[in-house]
């Protein structure tokens, strides 16, 4: 919090947890890129969660991509995926990554839930806005202004080690999100414009060891922040053997006994973090004699 909380500013440093998403999901250099921004961005929008709160970001463009998932909780949780991990296009004319070609035109959504696990289940609360830039960041600056109201900085980033054998190695990742709140003056909005455009690179700072305290340091320059939570982030999802099962249990009789007479079993597999999950036949026949009992 800064200028009498007047400016509201999380930063995060997700080195760990987009490698493990990126290796997850095999990803190309530019969906790394992609995902880990979108990760990131969920991770910062979602820092204000309660506990069985739940948010989910949605990025569905036109572009070879084909749609970015990531959902974020109250214990700095994030999972998320994207449709075609492989995809895969040009460096764009500065020599970078293009993001913004991998994502294409199309709607950017978020989902705010709460008391989803136990039943107090209420009305989500959706907005949405088109993609801007589809850099993700300028995209989760755009939404937080129009849809929330808010104005806001956002930086986020993803910095890949060159690479060897077509394998993708994540050498730093992280971002920051400032967000100006009512009563802000004039001159703070000014000042932190301007010592956000003069900050270096985010990822280049995290590859150097900045915590993520040092990176809103460098973004809000002379201005003084107070800390008043920090918190470990993951890459985390809840799916399990037993999660699967259930699933199975809630499919067709019919195409429950075409899996047993055809497959010999069922495969399962988790989208938002590309983990399978094998029920053997005497799983299949159990969960079909309970259907029968039942
Ligand atoms: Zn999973």
């Amino acid at each position: 919090m800064a200028a009498d909380a007047t400016v509201r500013c999380m930063a995060a440093v997700t080195t760990n947890l987009v490698a493990e998403a990126v290796q997850r999901h095999a990803t190309s250099p530019t969906v790394a890129a992609a995902l880990g921004r979108t990760l990131t961005g969920t991770l910062l929008l979602g820092s204000s969660l309660k506990e069985l709160d739940r948010l989910t970001v949605q990025i569905i463009g036109d572009g070879p991509i084909g749609g970015i998932t990531a959902e974020a909780n109250a214990r700095g949780e994030v999972r998320g995926y994207a449709r075609n991990p492989e995809a895969e296009v040009p460096l764009n004319e500065t020599g970078k990554l293009d993001v913004r070609a991998v994502v294409g035109q199309g709607m950017f959504y978020v989902t705010r839930e709460s008391g989803y696990d136990i039943g107090l289940y209420r009305d989500p609360y959706r907005g949405s806005v088109p993609i801007v830039s589809g850099e993700i960041a300028e995209d989760f600056a755009y939404y937080l202004t129009k849809s929330e109201q808010i104005p806001s900085a956002v930086t986020l980033g993803v910095l890949l080690r060159a690479q060897e054998a077509r394998e993708v190695f994540v050498a730093a990742a992280g971002g920051l999100m400032i967000q100006i709140m009512p009563g802000a003056s004039e001159k703070i909005v000014e000042a932190i414009e301007t010592s956000v455009s003069r900050a270096p690179q985010t990822t280049r700072m995290i590859r150097e060891g900045a915590s993520p305290a040092d990176l809103l340091r460098a973004a809000l320059g002379d201005i003084e922040f107070e800390i008043l939570e920090e918190r470990e982030v993951s890459f985390a999802c809840p799916c399990s053997h037993e999660r699967a099962v259930s699933l199975i249990s809630s499919i067709d009789r019919a195409e429950l006994e075409s899996m047993l007479r055809e497959d010999k079993g069922a495969v399962m597999n988790c989208h938002f973090c590309n983990e399978s999950y094998r029920l053997n036949e005497a799983e299949l026949e159990n969960i079909l004699k309970q259907a029968s009992s039942a």
